[in-house]
């Protein structure tokens, strides 16, 4: 990096998140939130920024999947034991255990600590399980997006006034804060707090001096993922601090609405309003973000709402398979350095028979591991038939995201006759792969699944299709490096960004995709569109439009693609494809291309705002 886009060697960038998907072993995180604030970490220690993250420790994460006999979703919670995981307890001057403190409605919440090291990135993990606590509050950090919505504001007061409190008590001096997602916006209550009665500002200074120095990253265009609070629970919950700090709730309260008029308390609307730079995580999800929340700034033009894009990326080498990561070694590209000092280029010049041999091991040894995969996570003997009678050369296509109904994990059943032509082709198979979780209490999306599982299992479909129960880490790593085909057809524009498509991408699998999220940016020479970019129109007739699509381009373009040999049985064209979807992946798709964006677009000015405040930084 250059002078003037780099941090400072002093300066300390605070990441905070409700979910971190760092490794199998540390089970505390649901999707693709945590996976991004995980390959953020990893990326952050690849390139030296500094940088220490802050999240919670849940005894029990997020649920694992298993299935009942007749495929329906059951959650299983294991319990996470901190002796049994890479974590350490932290310790103060004494070596005694760290305890900082966050008051709840009167009664002192103790948290313990706990840090894992991700290479040279902290990560700090807020633990409300400590002996001495009432039971209701040992339970506030006991499992991830499950509970009530007192649960959620208790975790939410306690990841953001604890992180803070945290960072004091580990005496650190941070120049920028960054919020991944709203989860963690009650932070700026904690700084306000500090900055008015600790540092001695007026109330308007404070609330001035607050936004300087944070950045708000916001994720999905969908309502429910925009945290909302009534007002009775933040009177409840805020206003011992805000009589602390003298700011009167009804002012509070307008910091997190869309409009003075509105109601109940919003984290995204809090966060843009407390935070001098805000994003989006694709150029189009800045655009549908500027939109979503301009009524907040009336006197904008919608282009002029101060919400940017960073579009998101992946962290390579925990993504890249093995069979592709030894040929992107060979061609001499380093898969954790930023995409301006290494030649990903060269990726579309490697031969392409060792594309193909390599693409061929990784669906190869996918296809083995499924029938171990599955084994104690209930799926049905059957099910565990199918996945060890998959063809090992045959097109593999991957669908596995979360049952949100947005992303429509039904679209490529509309047509079962025509899906069964297609995938029952004796010279041209295609076997599909799903997975995937619903959340314990979105019904809709359970039911989804179970309608899934069963179509999987009828007789003209089950020989080339399989569930596969218990979507994690460990399994997705598995699917994006060794299908050929990563299937994804959200409702446009609800898919903020999607980045198991990138994961897949950098493995040399092609993209089959609606233009949302991050595809739109993608080269067109990797993949293939579904249906076009109008999203005035939604609904029923807007579905069956989009399977049309879906189905003409497997049919005309995706298998006859993928069957098309040379005289050595290579399909020269997919390969051709292939290479360009890993070098057009590295090229810009990647946690270390967008961690420096990060850097030079948002936290170099934070931290120059940070510094120039009287209290010289945060
Ligand atoms: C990458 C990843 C996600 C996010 O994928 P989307 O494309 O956003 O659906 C979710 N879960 C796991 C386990 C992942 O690895």
């Amino acid at each position: 990096m250059t002078q003037t886009d780099a941090l400072p060697t002093d300066a300390l960038v605070v990441y905070l998140s409700c979910e971190f998907g760092l490794t199998q072993n540390l089970p505390i995180y649901s999707g693709g939130l945590g996976m991004l604030a995980g390959d953020h970490l990893k990326a952050a220690s690849d390139l030296g920024v500094p940088l220490v993250g802050v999240g919670l420790f849940y005894a029990h994460g997020y649920f694992r999947q298993e299935l009942s006999p007749d495929g329906h979703q059951v959650a299983a919670y294991d319990r996470n034991d901190p002796a049994q995981m890479p974590l350490q307890l932290v310790t103060d001057a004494a070596g005694e255990p760290l305890e900082v403190a966050v008051t709840l409605v009167g009664e002192a919440v103790r948290l313990r600590v706990w840090r894992y090291d991700v290479g040279t990135v902290p990560l700090y993990l807020l633990d409300t399980d400590v002996e001495g606590n009432s039971a209701d509050a040992r339970a506030i950090t006991d499992t991830l997006y499950g509970g009530d919505r007192i649960t959620r504001i208790r975790q939410e007061m306690v990841l953001g006034v604890g992180a803070w409190r945290l960072l004091r008590a580990l005496k650190q001096a941070p120049t920028v804060l960054h919020l991944n997602e709203g989860h963690s916006a009650f932070v700026q209550v904690e700084r306000l707090r500090e900055l008015v009665n600790v540092k001695g500002m007026t109330l308007d200074e404070g609330l001035d001096a607050l936004r300087r120095g944070c950045v708000f990253t916001t994720h999905t265009p969908v309502p429910a993922g925009n945290e909302q609070f009534t007002t009775e629970l933040i009177s409840e919950y805020l206003t011992p601090i805000l009589t602390e700090i003298g700011l009167p709730l009804s002012r509070f309260l307008e910091l997190g609405r869309v409009t003075p008029d509105g109601d109940g308390f919003g984290m995204t609307p809090f966060a843009l309003r407390t935070t001098q730079a805000a994003n989006g995580v694709a150029q189009l999800h800045g655009e549908v973000a500027r939109e979503m929340w301009a009524p907040m700034w009336p006197d904008l033009k919608v282009k002029d709402v101060p919400i940017g894009a960073v579009t998101n990326g992946v962290h390579a080498p925990t993504w890249t398979g093995r069979p592709v990561a030894a040929l992107l070694e060979g061609a001499g590209i380093d898969v954790a350095a930023r995409p301006q000092d290494t030649p990903w280029g060269s990726a579309r010049d490697i031969d392409a028979a060792a594309v193909w041999a390599a693409k061929n091991t990784a669906r190869q040894e996918l296809i083995t591991a499924l029938p171990g995969a599955l084994e104690g996570t209930g799926a049905s003997d059957a099910d565990i038939a199918t996945a060890a009678g998959l063809h090992p050369d045959a097109l593999t296509i991957g669908f596995a995201r979360r049952f949100a109904t947005y992303k429509r994990a039904g679209l490529l059943f509309s047509d079962l006759a025509r899906l069964e032509r297609l995938v029952g082709d004796a010279e041209r198979p295609v076997q599909v792969l799903f997975a995937g979780k619903a959340h314990p209490a979105d019904s809709e999306g359970q039911a989804l699944m179970a309608h899934v599982v069963e179509w999987t299992r009828t007789s003209a479909l089950r020989d080339r299709m399989v569930f596969l129960v218990g979507y994690d880490m460990d399994l997705a790593q598995r699917l994006v490096a060794g299908v050929d085909v990563w299937l994804n057809n959200p409702r446009r524009p609800q898919e903020a960004s999607g980045t198991s498509g990138m994961k897949a991408a950098l493995n040399g699998a092609l993209n089959v995709s609606i233009p949302d999220g991050w595809w739109p940016e993608a080269d067109p020479g990797t993949g293939w569109t579904i249906g076009d970019e109008a999203w005035a129109e939604q609904g029923v007739e807007r579905d069956a439009k989009d399977a049309e699509s879906l189905y003409a381009l497997l049919e005309g373009e995706v298998v006859p693609t993928f069957y098309d040999r040379d005289a050595d049985g290579v399909p020269v064209r997919w390969i051709e494809m292939s290479r360009n979807a890993i070098a057009g992946a590295g090229e810009f798709f990647t946690t270390a291309r967008m961690v420096d964006q990060y850097v030079r677009e948002y936290y170099v000015p934070a931290d120059r705002a940070s510094r120039a405040l009287p209290t010289g930084g945060l």
